[in-house]
């Protein structure tokens, strides 16, 4: 079968890492638990910052929180490598902007992901996913972003929402844990 998966915390927990990087930066110390209310996929509002300084603030910060040491999620790259070991297809489906492709791709594999040759996808918006993941006929596809996984239900894939605080709302089946769904998909 096939399998897609966003990135950016849907496999690696990028907004946590980016909420140091910006501790650090700013010389604050904003607690995880502010962290882990927010509503907002961004993070600019836990340190008091508008919308547009807070653009500015990631662009100017973007390949620090890329390239450096993020944290995959508990188990991401094992059930990814569990996946190949067992027949599957992985595709990566990023919406980072284009001149990071290469990089990601080259990060992603310097951190033990499976890459497979023609398996890696960046640069398109959020909106153009769908058609990727149409056109690759995918039959499982996760990701983090309410507004992307909105765009998929006319979709026959099986879509799944990586538990992040500001996409409880989406009434999908849920992925709180790459270990258990692991398990869970072994039993199926
Ligand atoms: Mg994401």
């Amino acid at each position: 079968m096939k399998f897609g998966f966003d990135i950016d915390d849907t496999l690696i927990n990028l907004r946590e890492h980016a909420f140091h990087i910006y501790n650090r930066k700013l010389q604050q110390n904003i607690g995880l638990d502010v962290f882990h209310a927010l509503t907002t996929m961004e993070i600019h509002e836990a340190f008091g910052l508008t919308k547009e300084e807070g653009g500015k603030l990631w662009m100017s910060l973007r390949d620090d929180i890329y390239y450096s040491d993020c944290a995959p999620f508990p188990h991401a790259r094992e059930f990814l490598h569990e996946l190949v070991k067992q027949g599957h297809e992985v595709y990566y489906i990023t919406a980072r902007a284009k001149e990071h492709t290469e990089r990601t791709r080259e990060w992603l594999i310097q951190n033990g992901f499976p890459v497979t040759e023609g398996h890696f996808y960046c640069g398109m918006s959020d909106t153009e996913k769908v058609h990727i993941i149409e056109a690759l006929e995918l039959d499982y596809y996760f990701d983090d972003k309410p507004s992307v996984l909105a765009t998929l239900s006319q979709l026959p894939v099986k879509a799944y929402v990586k538990d992040r605080s500001y996409n409880r709302q989406l009434d999908l089946p849920r992925i709180t844990s790459w270990e258990q769904f692991m398990e869970e998909l072994k039993s199926k």
